[in-house]
């Protein structure tokens, strides 16, 4: 399948050509007809599969192809960061560079003059954040009156950092005849009933992870408490009848005393870090490559430029402070192609640090609870881990999936 048999608007075809996009993904596939059909959506999509695009491109195209009146806010795209919404801008801006189509963007944390200002000369498309949206709308900056298409990028996301109650401000500023788009990373329970109450009659869009256009590495939370990190990492590693697994830690020390005691468990391993004289780097380095040591505990500055091949897990024992660094310690494994699974295990005091990972990659990273390593609720009330038994509510939740099914299908939209 390519681009062009969605038949969209040539100005959008160079765009899509210039992104050197060879074919649609899933997602896309998927996506694109049902919103260029101005159906409601709903779809589960994580970012990295192409999912700005499924949505942005079809936006763009029912744009092009209104006779409305331009420089009217018809599209709003409603993200939950500050961060997605300037992706989400460059990829509007991307796909509609050669159209005369305006994109706006309006977000907090920032003066509201640009914004204004941006507003007030004509836009057709804005990608905003909800409560910076409602401030405009409130102080009379800004009008919904012409919107018809409205996304909701990262839905779970938003619900999650409490914006239910913006959402629903929002929606009152918006007209009542609306195509409604729902993309979340998940269909919990949560998701559904927002998709209730906002959707109309949607096409479901559900894709396969495998499809993903992210890097082939699972990457798996466990919340544990700190004492028992040590203990589930052996067993992790024992259970799983993993061969040769890349441990990582934040100091030299407890790489020291993490090698020592998974030892001691029975699951030989070694540390290298900066104060391991070079000598005994090669050689744990090597012998772990053969097979001999079945862990390698390392800090994230020895294991720089590492690169073994195959290496198919890494365990994150303690997070970095630096996000970054998580992403290189991941990244050494899943190479040239190859699957990897990426495990960490999370306490109660590194939630931030997955936070602040989760903003970086911008995906949600999903907590689990391993049987038996549950973290004591009774130690930290702070703690917001969710049980593993999410993805049981979660798949229960798709197999109900009887939105819409019960109303009419005759482009019935919302009254309010
Ligand atoms: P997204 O999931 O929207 O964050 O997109 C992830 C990345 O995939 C972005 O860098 C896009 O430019 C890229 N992308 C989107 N569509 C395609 C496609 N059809 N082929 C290849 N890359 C794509």
């Amino acid at each position: 399948m390519n681009f062009s048999d969605f038949s969209l608007n040539p100005s959008l075809l160079q765009a899509v050509e210039e992104s050197t996009y060879d074919e649609p993904t899933e997602i896309q596939k998927q996506s694109i007809p049902f919103i260029l059909a101005k159906h409601d959506v709903m779809a589960r999509a994580q970012t990295g599969t192409g999912k700005t695009a499924a949505f942005a491109l079809p936006i763009l195209e029912n744009l092009l192809s209104s006779d409305a009146e331009q420089l009217m806010i018809r599209a709003l795209v409603l993200t939950p960061t500050r961060e997605l919404a300037q992706q989400v801008h460059r990829s509007f801006d991307k796909y509609g560079q050669f159209t005369e189509l305006k994109i706006g963007i309006a977000y907090g944390g920032v003066s509201t003059k640009k914004q204004i200002q941006d507003i007030s000369t004509g836009l057709d498309v804005l990608i905003a954040t909800p409560g910076r949206l409602l401030d405009l709308v409130r102080t009379g900056n800004l009008s919904l009156e012409f919107v018809n298409t409205v996304v909701f990028d990262e839905a779970d996301r938003m619900l999650d950092m409490g914006f239910k109650d913006e959402i629903d401000q929002v929606r009152k500023y918006l007209p009542i005849e609306i195509q409604t788009l729902l993309f979340s990373a998940t269909f919990a329970d949560d998701i559904y009933k927002m998709a209730k109450s906002i959707l109309i009659n949607p096409k479901i869009v559900e894709i396969d992870d495998k499809n993903t256009a992210a890097e082939d590495i699972e990457q798996v939370i466990y919340s544990v408490d700190e004492d028992r990190k040590r203990e589930l990492t052996s067993f992790l590693i024992g259970s799983r009848n993993w061969k040769q697994v890349l441990v990582f830690t934040r100091t030299k020390q407890s790489a020291d005393h993490l090698a020592k005691e998974m030892t001691k468990d029975g699951v030989k391993s070694v540390a290298i870090h900066g104060d391991k004289s070079q000598g005994a780097r090669d050689k744990a380095l090597l012998e772990f490559k053969e097979g001999k040591i079945r862990a390698l505990v390392a800090t994230d500055v020895a294991s720089r430029g590492i690169d073994i091949k195959d290496l198919k897990y890494v365990v994150n024992y303690e997070l970095p402070y630096n996000a970054e660094d998580y992403v290189h310690r991941i990244g050494r494994t899943a190479r040239a192609g190859k699957s990897g699974i990426a495990t960490s295990l999370v306490d109660v005091s590194e939630e931030w640090l997955l936070t602040a990972i989760e903003e970086l990659l911008d995906i949600r990273l999903l907590k689990q609870w391993l049987p038996g390593y549950e973290p004591d609720l009774t130690k930290s009330k702070s703690t917001k881990s969710k049980p593993t038994s999410k993805k049981t509510a979660r798949n229960k939740a798709l197999t109900g999936n009887k939105i819409g099914k019960s109303r009419d299908d005759n482009n019935r939209r919302r009254r309010r």
